[in-house]
């Protein structure tokens, strides 16, 4: 026995099998795009703290990636004889199918979307919030973009299983292409030529949207993107652009303020371990402030309580005479949220944002609270911060072309953008090649002489004596000793504290 190869052929000129094809493309979209975005509200479900959320998402996943598919389409098909009025929507073969995929299909989805959500490092959010940016801010603007490339290619994958598993419906008798073929074969039982050409068609659906979904992949694809270092002449004229519009100096301190910081008693554990055990600190406008102390001290502890990015239990951070820092309980979230846009923060690893160029690190904030009356405007005040740090030619590259030193360097003009009146540095060059510690530390004495106001945590002890007015050696959660650089250099009394910290020094430096 041979294949019928004419009637083969003749099955694509058959109206009927594009028409289905048609049914295919629109039913397996809607599933898919209905699917992704339920997905994405039940993965956030399952990750929320609140049970009330996590458990019921939890279940729903779990339920509906147990159930195949047409034991959920037969059920979805008969739902109108429990409830007649769903009888309207439900009974249509089309409608019943589409529900029936959207709920397999969003419990697939919300697994992957939820790896995606995992995938994006905890420093990025903190980043977001050391901005001011809001939850829902971070979550739009930096999480998720991120989160939906990391899913990308097994959400395509789940595009191409939708439409393969649109044939099931033909079990509800939708006129899609399985059920054209299975009606022609059961007149004519030339069934191989009418299934390889069903084949063919579907094999056509996946390759045109497959090659689509993964161009469009491609196209996220930001590792694969490598902008050119600006030359010399481009660097003019961006300069004269953003000369033209508008450059802000850094707003230097505020001037006749009692002090800029006040800590008071600030306590703080975790669990049982009391991290910071009664921290008073005050920081006046224009002081530059090193804290220095062995590993464990409670450096970053304590920086990080000073833009809420840890909570205290007791204790209160006051910010320019205002209140700003409380207890979780007292706490009020717009005085932090206005406190932390006036203070700028630089963290170990440097946490920029991948997904954006080094200008657009450096925009994201003030372009977020609408500092400037123009983006025009706020181009122009990243370009001139850019410049600042030595970076202006590397504009339109992204973090991952950058070396460690010029990434901390963009991280310092991010922190910058929003004109903060308090800069903290959680060990800036710790992260670095020794070789590159110098061009940040450049930076941060610059900033230094402009009469920055600055917490700056460290291990680089010659610099820590060289740009602060004051240092600050902490030890299992006190402030062991508060002496001016001179004083600890010159001190003549030799007090135990005195040694102590010299002790330290030599032992780091
Ligand atoms: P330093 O910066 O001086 O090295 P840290 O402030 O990072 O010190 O840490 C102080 C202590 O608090 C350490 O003993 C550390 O293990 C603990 N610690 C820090 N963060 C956490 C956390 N999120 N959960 C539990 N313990 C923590
Ligand atoms: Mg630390």
């Amino acid at each position: 026995m041979s294949l019928d190869w004419q009637y083969f052929f003749s099955l694509f000129t058959m109206s009927a099998f594009y028409e289905a094809c048609v049914v295919v493309i629109v039913l397996s979209i809607l599933a898919w795009v209905i699917g992704a975005v339920l997905g994405f509200i039940i993965a956030c479900g399952k990750l929320s703290e609140k049970r009330w959320l996590s458990v019921p998402t939890s279940l729903f996943i779990w339920f509906f990636r147990s159930v195949p598919l047409l034991v959920v389409l037969v059920f979805v098909y008969n739902m109108p004889q429990l409830f007649p009025s769903t009888g309207a929507f439900l009974g249509v073969p089309f409608f019943a199918g589409l529900v029936s995929l959207v709920v397999t299909e969003a419990a697939y989805m919300a697994e992957i979307h939820r790896s995606g959500l995992l995938s994006v490092a905890k420093g990025q959010k903190e980043a977001g919030h050391a901005l001011s940016i809001s939850f829902l801010g971070i979550q739009r603007i930096i999480i998720i973009p991120q989160a939906i490339r990391v899913s990308m290619p097994a959400m395509i994958n789940e595009f191409v299983t939708i439409i393969k598993l649109s044939s099931l419906v033909s079990a509800i008798s939708l006129s899609e292409l399985l059920q054209v073929g299975q009606r022609l074969y059961s007149q004519n039982f030339l069934v191989l030529e009418t299934l390889l050409a069903v084949a063919v068609y579907y094999v056509g659906i996946v390759t045109i949207f497959g090659s689509v979904l993964h161009w469009a992949e491609k196209k996220m694809d930001i590792p694969s993107r490598a902008p050119e270092t600006l030359s010399d002449q481009e660097c003019d004229v961006l300069r004269q652009q953003a000369i033209a519009i508008k450059s802000e100096q850094i707003d230097p301190n505020q001037q006749g303020m009692p002090h800029a910081l006040s800590l008071r008693e600030i306590e703080k554990s975790y669990g049982h371990h009391q991290v910071l055990k009664g921290i008073n600190l005050a920081v006046k406008s224009g002081e530059v402030i090193s804290i220095i102390g062995p590993s464990g001290s409670g450096k970053t502890t304590l920086i990080r309580t000073i833009n809420d990015l840890e909570k205290i239990d007791n204790g209160e951070i006051v910010l320019f005479g205002e209140d700003f820092i409380k207890p979780k309980q007292e706490s009020i979230k717009h005085d932090v949220y206005q406190g932390i846009k006036r203070i700028g923060m630089v963290f170990q690893s440097f946490n920029l944002f991948p997904h954006k160029t080094v200008l657009q690190n450096i925009m994201i904030a003030p372009h977020y609270h609408q500092k400037n009356s123009s983006v025009a405007e706020t181009k122009a005040q990243a370009l001139f911060l850019l410049d600042r740090v030595g970076l202006l030619a590397h504009a339109d590259k992204y973090p991952h072309q950058l070396s460690g030193g010029q990434q901390q360097r963009v991280a310092i003009a991010r922190a910058l953008a929003m004109s903060p009146d308090i800069m903290l540095f959680d060990e800036p060059t710790s992260a670095l090649d020794p070789e590159m510690v110098g061009e940040v530390l450049k930076v941060i004495q610059d900033l230094a002489k402009e009469g920055m106001t600055m917490i700056i945590v460290t291990h680089e002890m010659e610099f820590a004596l060289s740009v602060s007015d004051r240092v600050i050696m902490m030890e299992e959660g006190i402030v062991q000793v508060d002496a001016s650089p001179n004083e600890i250099i010159n001190n003549p009394e030799q007090t135990e504290d005195f040694k102590r910290i010299k002790e330290f020094m030599g032992k780091v430096a």
